[in-house]
């Protein structure tokens, strides 16, 4: 599967990051380019001709008009969260070695615990799973990120036998 390039480089800064993914246009444009990024593609007959309905929400397809929206079938599908949230979320993800916890991704988001909770989960399911074939997964690009080292005893830092890196 195609790979885009690292899209949340360590070291992009806030500033950076809130020009490039700060509206949610942006975001669902770069969120369209990671799904399909050889452009759209019917889910049922890969017919690449398409229109869009109601604001973009969702796209059908000019063959069989069958509709799909941008985020069925990912991990962002039924989520009431912008994609902009999604997106701080991911970036706040990744920018810290140790991880985030889901109460500081709530305080940073501006929403409730569970849902930062659910976003935080999600999100490294997919970082776990990334080679998996379902449509976020292949597209989402991790820069030397690590997971796990609750526990304790042992190494620390990268070296640690309790951290996984993917
Ligand atoms: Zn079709």
């Amino acid at each position: 599967m195609a790979r885009n390039k690292i899209q949340f480089q360590k070291g992009m800064s806030l500033v950076e990051f809130f020009q490039r993914y700060g509206q949610e246009g942006q975001c669902r444009d770069q969120f369209f380019k990671w799904r399909w990024p050889n452009g759209f593609e019917c889910p049922l007959c890969c017919c690449r001709e398409y229109c869009t309905l109601k604001t973009r929400e969702l796209y059908q397809c000019n063959r069989c008009h069958h509709q799909t929206s941008l985020t069925s079938g990912t991990i962002l599908e039924a989520s009431k969260l912008p994609f902009t949230i999604w997106f701080l979320g991911m970036f706040l993800m990744t920018q810290t070695k140790n991880g985030i916890s889901a109460m500081e991704l709530s305080r940073q988001l501006g929403v409730s615990y569970n849902a930062a909770w659910r976003l935080k989960h999600k999100l490294m399911q997919v970082m776990k799973e990334r080679d998996d074939s379902r449509p976020l997964q292949g597209h989402v690009q991790l820069d030397d990120a690590y997971w796990g080292g609750e526990k304790h005893g042992g190494k620390r830092g990268r070296g640690s036998a309790n951290k996984h890196p993917f």
